[in-house]
């Protein structure tokens, strides 16, 4: 799973819970801003495999820290206790469980997409239900899903200002080309480094959009 992990991100966001968009963007993709550096470091491990699924060559075989359900449980609580920490009083319960789930929504979007690499546990009983074996179906899923996020947080955030509506609605047609070319496009992934940091680019670069699509205007036109 892609750009639908951001689907997450925009459907939990709220004018209540006041988590930064930026931040929610970070959150659903944790366990992948912590598995490039892992991968980079030698802790982590990852291949490419042509033809390992239908649409991604990624034998990811050795992820226990960051793609494990206890690690995935791990990082979820411990992200929502960092948020707290951080936002202090502007944080509430609720939003710092928010983030949690935002955190923890990774696994789950993952375990459908990936085959069988992610561990319950260490790097054992592992499970996947493998849509990646379907391309077309797998980008369809994806692409639903980021425009039902962006629909939900449209409705659930008033913006008042057109240019940052349009400029949602740009950075939403922009996600879904990258997915494209993704997909479809022959992806020029080489080694096992540059895998992880493509991934760190990409989400790093989107987290930053965010974060200047999400600000709070003091004042709106
Ligand atoms: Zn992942």
């Amino acid at each position: 799973m892609f750009v639908g992990h951001y689907s997450v991100a925009f459907a939990a966001k709220s004018e209540r819970n006041e988590i930064p968009l930026w931040v929610l963007f970070v959150a659903v993709q944790l366990l992948d801003f912590l598995w490039a550096p892992f991968v980079l470091l030698g802790i982590e491990k990852v291949r490419i495999v042509p033809g390992i699924t239908a649409t991604s060559p990624l034998d990811l075989y050795y992820m226990p820290y960051t793609h494990s359900l206890v690690g995935a449980l791990v990082w979820s609580m411990l992200a929502a206790l960092v948020y707290k920490l951080v936002r202090g009083a502007r944080a509430s319960s609720s939003a710092a469980l928010i983030v949690a789930l935002a955190v923890f929504s990774h696994w789950i979007l993952d375990l459908i997409v990936h085959r069988p690499d992610l561990a319950i546990y260490d790097n054992t009983l592992k499970v996947g239900f493998g849509l990646w074996n379907y391309r077309g179906v797998e980008f369809a899923v994806e692409i639903a899903l980021l425009v039902i996020g962006i629909v939900v947080y449209l409705k659930r955030n008033i913006i008042k200002s057109a240019g940052r509506k349009i400029g949602i609605v740009v950075f939403g047609v922009f996600l879904i080309l990258v997915q494209t070319q993704t997909t479809f496009g022959g992806r020029p992934l080489s080694s096992d480094r540059v895998v992880a940091i493509t991934a760190l680019t990409f989400y790093t670069l989107f987290a930053g959009v965010a974060f200047f699509l999400g600000k709070t205007p003091r004042r709106e036109s």
